[in-house]
């Protein structure tokens, strides 16, 4: 009885709201190419995922168009605005093409440390490492490490773990050294292979179904930041796109966007800094309400393993469990 069509039908008529912003990162052709399954889709899943939005009768619109949206009775149809985080070439490669081919407008958040080839993609190499061992061993502060990694739920679980040690690190560049160079895995290949150049970003720009919008320069979690350090995060990267887009960069993502990495603050920063929307990563649609909220927007991830036939339920029923049961995410 889980998926009853109208148990699911009930749960997105009451959340799937105004509409909803996805979020992706990176593109790959086929399922064997998944190298990091949380930030992956393949290029028939994210078609499929633009023909369901568009049979099931949304709009499918750029984040200039969002205020239109959030005005009560001006629109009857749903919203769905897809965006893609960091910059990843596969975004130019892949994606573009296909959004190309349906005439539907999308928006990558750039973090300019990618465009500048100076962001260390420790993640890319990460998941490359487990991919390629049945064990992974290590020691770090003192501290044995040690992760199974024969399935891929393991390699998916090892990934996660790992990550959290990074993210919490204070020697990203110590982690990295113990990690990847007794097995000879170099940061430079991910960086040459992986990240959207200022070429592209300029190529993609001066297409009307492109929105480039910002992530900040170095994608460090802004909550650990003092707010001179994460105002400069803001402003620097709005800034350098500025500059080499020749206009105003108007739209905001936070990086990892959890209520742990940005929150009331960085909603005001990013308001004073002079965007006009943010999104975060906090699972929710987005309704009327949040045209008081533009710094605050949820958005829904998409990733390789979620099922695209099932998209309804992931708008509605999941978003009660991700949220106890809260319709309206606004912080
Ligand atoms: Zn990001």
């Amino acid at each position: 009885m889980r998926n009853h069509p109208l148990i699911t039908a009930f749960f997105y008529k009451l959340y799937a709201g105004r509409g909803t912003i996805l979020m992706l990162h990176n593109v790959v052709e086929t399922e064997d190419d998944i190298v990091h399954p949380d930030l992956e889709i393949t290029i028939k899943n994210l078609e499929s995922l633009i023909i369901y939005f568009k049979e099931a009768d949304y709009d499918i619109i750029s984040l200039d168009q969002i205020s239109d949206y959030l005005m009560p009775k001006k629109k009857s149809k749903k919203f769905v605005i897809f965006t893609f985080d960091d910059g990843y070439k596969s975004n130019l490669t892949l994606a573009y093409p296909l959004f190309k081919k349906h005439d539907v407008p999308f928006t990558i958040y750039v973090t300019t440390s990618f465009p500048e080839k100076t962001v260390k993609l420790w993640w890319y190499a990460l998941a490359t490492l487990i991919n390629s061992l049945e064990i992974v061993s290590f020691s770090y502060l003192g501290k044995n490490y040690q992760f199974l990694t024969i399935t891929s739920d393991e390699k998916l679980q090892a990934i996660r773990e790992i990550s959290t040690i990074f993210y919490h690190s204070d020697d990203i560049d110590e982690l990295i050294k113990i990690l990847f160079t007794p097995h000879n895995i170099k940061l430079k290949d991910f960086t040459d292979n992986y990240v959207l150049t200022w070429e592209d970003i300029i190529f993609l720009d001066e297409d009307k179904l492109v929105t480039i919008a910002c992530h900040t320069h170095n994608h460090f979690s802004l909550k650990d930041l003092s707010a001179s350090d994460a105002k400069w995060e803001m402003v620097y990267s709005k800034s350098l796109l500025e500059e080499k887009l020749n206009h105003k960069i108007k739209y905001f993502a936070y990086p990892f966007g959890k209520i742990e990495h940005a929150s009331w603050r960085e909603f005001k920063l990013a308001e004073d800094v002079g965007f006009l929307t943010s999104t975060t990563n906090r699972s929710g649609n987005v309704f009327f309400k949040h045209h008081l909220h533009l710094h605050a927007m949820p958005r829904v991830n998409v990733t390789s393993y979620q099922s695209h036939e099932n998209i309804t339920s992931i708008l509605g029923k999941r978003q009660t469990r991700l949220n106890k049961g809260k319709r309206i995410i606004i912080d």
